[in-house]
C-alpha cells in the first residue's frame, strides 16, 4: 500500500466550518495523528487507528505521522484552525529537514479557516485593511522580538490578529503587550476579544483599548486590535478599506 500524510485543517471549532476536501479526507485514513483535544473533533470510524500527543511535542508528534505514512499508512494529522497558520504543517518540514530520509514521504496540506478570519467574521470586517498575525507567545522565540514586533506593527498601523495572547503559564506576558498598546495607542483604540468562535462556548465583544482587562484574555482567545481608523457601525466592527 502507498501510504501518503494529509496536514489538515478542522477550522475553529464548528463542523461546518471545516472544508469539505478536509472531512472527506478524513474518511479515507487509516492512522489519525494529533493533539487530543482537536482529536474528539474527528468522528470515530472502526479501523482507525488513533495516535494521542500530548501539547509541545509537535515535531516528534509530525516525525511519527511521516513514519507511518512511509510504512504504507493513510495518516491525517490535525491542527486547529489552518495547519499552516502557527500549527503542524511547519513541524512536518522541520522533521522532514532533520530526517532526509521522510523526504520522499506523498506529503499534502489541507487548508483550513484560520481562528482570526473566522472571528473576524462574527465581528464584522475588523480585517478589511492590511493586517498582520502575530504568535504572542513566547514560547518558541525570545521576548524581545514578540515586543518588538507588536510595536513595528502598532507603528505601521496595521490591524493586529494575535494568536496564543495569554496562558495559565504565560498570564504575564499579555500584560506587557497591553502596556505596549496603551504606550503607542489612543485609548479610543477598539480592540476585539473573540473566545472559542463558532463553539457553544463562543464570546465576541469589541472595547476601547482603554477598557481592556487582561484578565479577560486566556488560550481559547484571538485579540484583535484595530488600526486607527477601525470603528463599529451599528453592532458591527470594521476597518475601512481606504486610508487617509
Ligand atoms: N492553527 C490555528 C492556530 C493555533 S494557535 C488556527 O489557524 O486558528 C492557537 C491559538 O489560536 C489560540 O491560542 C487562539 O488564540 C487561537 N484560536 C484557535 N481556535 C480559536 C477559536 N475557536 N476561537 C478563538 N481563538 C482561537
Amino acid at each position: 500500500m502507498t501510504g501518503w500524510l494529509k496536514v489538515v485543517g478542522l477550522g475553529p471549532g464548528n463542523a461546518k466550518q471545516c472544508t469539505h476536501e478536509v472531512t472527506s479526507i478524513l474518511e479515507t485514513i487509516t492512522d489519525l495523528v494529533g493533539y487530543s483535544s482537536y482529536l474528539s473533533r474527528v468522528p470515530t470510524r472502526p479501523g482507525v487507528t488513533v495516535h494521542t500527543s500530548s501539547n509541545g511535542v509537535e515535531v516528534a508528534r509530525a516525525k511519527l505521522s511521516l513514519e507511518l505514512a512511509q510504512a504504507g499508512r493513510k495518516v491525517g494529522l490535525v491542527s486547529s484552525g489552518d495547519p499552516g497558520v502557527f500549527a503542524m504543517a511547519s513541524a512536518v518540514f522541520e522533521a522532514l529537514e532533520q530526517t532526509p530520509a521522510l523526504q520522499t514521504v506523498d506529503v499534502q496540506i489541507l487548508p483550513g479557516i484560520t481562528a482570526m478570519l473566522a472571528a473576524a467574521a462574527r465581528a464584522g470586517a475588523p480585517l478589511g485593511h492590511d493586517f498582520c498575525a502575530l504568535n504572542a507567545s513566547d514560547n518558541l522565540k525570545p521576548w524581545s522580538v514578540v515586543e518588538r514586533r507588536i510595536r513595528c506593527a502598532v507603528e505601521a498601523d496595521f490591524v493586529l490578529a494575535l494568536y496564543n495572547p495569554r496562558s495559565k503559564a504565560r498570564p504575564h506576558g499579555f500584560n506587557r503587550i497591553v502596556s505596549q498598546l496603551r504606550a503607542q495607542c489612543e485609548p479610543t483604540r477598539w480592540v476585539l476579544l473573540a473566545e472559542a468562535v463558532s463553539t457553544i462556548n463562543e464570546s465576541i465583544q469589541w472595547f476601547p483599548l482603554s477598557e481592556l482587562q487582561a484578565d479577560k484574555v486566556n488560550m481559547r482567545t484571538l485579540v484583535i486590535v484595530g488600526n486607527r481608523y477601525t470603528r463599529p457601525v451599528g453592532r458591527w466592527l470594521y476597518t475601512p478599506r481606504y486610508y487617509q
